[in-house]
């Protein structure tokens, strides 16, 4: 049974208004899980406030003379039950490589946060019709043996704040999550979601694929009407068997 996971990625953004309210979309249900990735700053807040709370990256030695860095296990110390590893504005803009992102998801498994994983190409690699290629690499430098959470989130649909950028098609999606899932040695019980442009509009057709997991929401997350309005949509879906 593969329950829908549903994740804010509020990226360098203060909380929206009203995050922490006793209403507020982002609070942890019973029939789905929530999960909200706020700044470092704001997660003794969001954790105190009762969200379920990871860190949008962790550095995997627990320790040291890693200027600006912060480990896996002071995520977890602070309360922290997730964390994203290898988010491709981590890969292209602080030069994280697939070994880099393995050694995160192993440090996070180690300290015991469920890491969630992001892999997807770019625009020129599916252009050149090598989306598979770079996934499959992707995919297989992780320790697959450890629980994790896969995120395909082709980065050529990221909305980087733009909101007229379009997801990918629901048939495409679908076609590379099963890809992906092929690829894994617990195949029926990895959770594999989708992040790119989710919106209340294409949530529906994406979430009710049947390799679609759940999703990753950038943009979306920080209007909470719209990520409300996600969340039901995942909420009348439910699991998967
Ligand atoms: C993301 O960057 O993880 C993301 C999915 O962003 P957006 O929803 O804004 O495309």
């Amino acid at each position: 049974m593969r329950t829908l996971f549903i994740a804010a990625n509020w990226k360098m953004n203060p909380p929206p208004d009203g995050a922490f309210a006793a209403r507020s979309p982002y609070r942890p249900r019973t029939d789905l899980d929530i999960v909200i990735f706020p700044t470092f700053l704001d997660m003794k807040t969001s954790v105190a406030g009762g969200l379920r709370t990871g860190g949008q990256c962790g550095y995997p030695e627990q320790t040291g003379a890693h200027t600006g860095d912060i480990s896996m296990a002071m995520l977890k110390n602070i309360g922290c039950t997730h964390v994203l590893c290898g988010h491709s504005e981590r890969r292209s803009q602080h030069g994280e490589s697939n070994e880099d992102v393995a050694a995160q998801v192993k440090a996070a498994s180690d300290a015991g946060l469920l890491p969630v994983a992001c892999v997807g190409e770019t625009l020129e690699q599916r252009q050149d019709g090598q989306e598979e290629t770079i996934v499959r690499a992707q995919v297989r430098a992780l320790p697959l043996d450890r629980d994790l959470i896969i995120a395909y989130e082709p980065v050529w649909a990221i909305s980087g704040g733009d909101p007229k950028k379009q997801a990918i098609t629901a048939d495409d999606a679908q076609k590379m999550h099963a890809f992906i899932r092929s690829l894994l040695p617990r195949s029926a019980t990895t959770r594999i979601i989708y992040g790119g442009s989710m919106k209340p509009p294409n949530a529906r057709d994406l979430l009710e694929q049947p390799d679609i997991d759940g999703g990753l929401v950038g943009g979306a997350s920080l209007n909470p009407q719209a990520f409300g309005e996600i969340v039901k949509i995942a909420a009348a879906i439910g699991k998967r068997h």
